[in-house]
């Protein structure tokens, strides 16, 4: 290849604009990137609102980023990555703990019936008192390791929330990959010895000021970056692929050497031509994406707590998680104003995804006052954001039908799938950030190193997902 290769990229989150901003940098490639909204970050976004710059959902850089992206991210950002402590609380059983998990705290504010429970269960599983089910299930995962004080307290009733299904309906995979305690050893260890000291990274002009550093810096160095474009069709030909896209409209054609796809991975399936095997477009619904609606409420005080986050794992509150974005950066303006992120996961067919702004104020409302939190008065008020792929549910046997998409994509000459949606990875930013770094490795003088990138691969089924 005389000159340098052209990489289409699909996706302009996180692992989309990582790669066009790496492959520009090192001047592996000539990049376009398809984003299909009017900006770029993805899940990972940050949009304003009521004054403050807000979150899609609770997000923090956390510490276990590799150190040469860590550093690519202090540089993009130019000052304005600041280190915060967590300051996030749990409602166990009707009483607020701190999280992550402090053990003095653990010892005052758990009733005792739940931390005996604990206790008996620890003695249980070493004694191996407990019964084992030979299933690999998620259920079966963590009831083996930790026992029913913690499973039928915590991890079972958050499972129902975030993924819509039974713990026995969701695979093992879930409880090895998404759960970072799932096991006595590893719960002391993060009690004991908290991730980075229980600190946290995060952007002044919040989390999506992360990605649009990316695309910024992509752009500057030379990448075509088209925002508000839909990928309608993929052509293999002979020496790569015509994308077919439409911006504005308008209908373009883009004539690939590679095509580096981070959206999601039963999509790529259904827009490809010669058309993948009915068998694989049969298999999509195996693959199936937890949606999420996050629902902010402004209010008229300078700061609802000095809490960062609540987590409610328990049946009787709807929410998983509410948030305060001023006490992520640590914001004082705007004065008198502060917006709470509460975050209820659904699927796109339920009631509540179709349910009007003021429905879903109501129904936060309610949760925060079944909380008992210090709601003084009502939102003054409400803005609703809507995310489809907000997380990618294992199901007993997903492993199969995504084994076969992601077959079918490496069969695919040119064709690279990687990020979130398009590995189905239930991942954190600097993981789909890793993935687009990993890419760029690979492509060294227009040719894709093929055994570089399996070892790569290796190494992201490892990744388990910081909270
Ligand atoms: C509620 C919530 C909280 C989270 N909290 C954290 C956290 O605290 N810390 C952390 O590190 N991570 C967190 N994450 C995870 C983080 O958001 C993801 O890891 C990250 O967004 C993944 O980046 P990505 O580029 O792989 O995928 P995405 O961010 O999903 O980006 C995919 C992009 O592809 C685009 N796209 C899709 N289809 C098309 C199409 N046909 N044509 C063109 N473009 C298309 C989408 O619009 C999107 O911009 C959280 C996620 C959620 C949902």
């Amino acid at each position: 290849m005389s000159q340098l290769p052209h990489v289409v990229v699909l996706g302009g989150g996180p692992a989309g604009c990582g790669a066009a901003h790496q492959l520009r940098r090192q001047g592996r490639a000539r990049v376009t990137l398809i984003e299909r909204q009017g900006h770029f970050g993805g899940n990972a976004s940050s949009f304003e609102w009521a004054g403050q710059w807000l979150d899609y959902g609770s997000h923090r850089l956390h510490y276990t980023t590799e150190p040469a992206i860590l550093e690519d991210i202090r540089t993009l950002l130019k000052g304005d990555l600041l280190e915060r402590r967590r300051q996030g609380r749990i409602r166990l059983r009707g009483r607020y703990v701190r999280f992550p998990f402090k053990p003095a705290d653990l010892l005052l504010r758990l009733d005792k019936a739940f931390a005996s429970g604990v206790l008996w269960d620890m003695a249980a599983g070493k004694l191996g008192l407990r019964q084992r089910s030979s299933g690999d299930t998620f259920g079966d995962v963590l009831m083996a390791s930790l026992g029913p004080t913690i499973c039928d307290n915590f991890y079972f009733p958050y499972a129902r929330k975030i993924w819509g299904h039974e713990p026995a309906a969701l695979s093992g995979t879930q409880a090895r990959r998404r759960v970072t305690a799932n096991s006595f050893a590893k719960l002391l260890k993060r009690i004991l010895k908290p991730v980075g000291g229980g600190m946290f990274y995060y952007p002044r002009r919040g989390f999506g000021q992360i990605t649009s550093a990316y695309a910024a810096a992509a752009t500057g160095a030379g990448a075509d970056m088209m925002l508000d474009t839909s990928v309608d069709r993929l052509e293999r030909v002979d020496a790569g692929w015509k994308v077919h896209v439409t911006q504005q409209g308008a209908a373009k054609v883009l004539d690939a050497d590679y095509v580096w796809s981070t959206i999601p991975i039963t999509m790529l399936a259904r827009l490809t031509t010669p058309a993948a095997p009915e068998a694989l477009v049969a298999a999509a619904p195996g693959i199936d994406y937890r949606a999420m609606l996050l629902v902010y409420l402004q209010l008229d005080v300078d700061r609802f707590t000095a809490t960062d986050a609540h987590y409610f794992p328990e049946s009787s509150i709807a929410i998983t998680r509410l948030s305060e974005p001023k006490n992520y950066s640590d914001l004082t303006t705007p004065v008198g104003s502060t917006v709470l992120c509460a975050e209820l996961p659904c699927a796109p067919g339920d009631p509540t995804w179709s349910m009007t702004d003021e429905e879903l104020g109501h129904l936060v409302v309610k949760d925060i006052r079944t909380a008992q939190l210090p709601l003084v008065r009502p939102p003054v008020a409400v803005h609703v954001k809507r995310l489809r792929h907000a997380y990618p549910i294992y199901l007993t046997g997903y492993e199969k039908h995504f084994d076969a998409h992601d077959a079918w994509a490496a069969s695919q000459p040119r064709l690279l799938t990687f990020g979130r949606q398009g590995l189905f990875a239930h991942d954190n930013t600097h993981h789909a950030l890793y993935m687009a770094y990993c890419a760029t490795e690979c492509l060294r003088d227009g040719v894709f190193d093929e055994v570089k990138w399996a070892e790569y691969r290796r190494v992201f089924a490892t990744h388990v997902v910081e909270d």
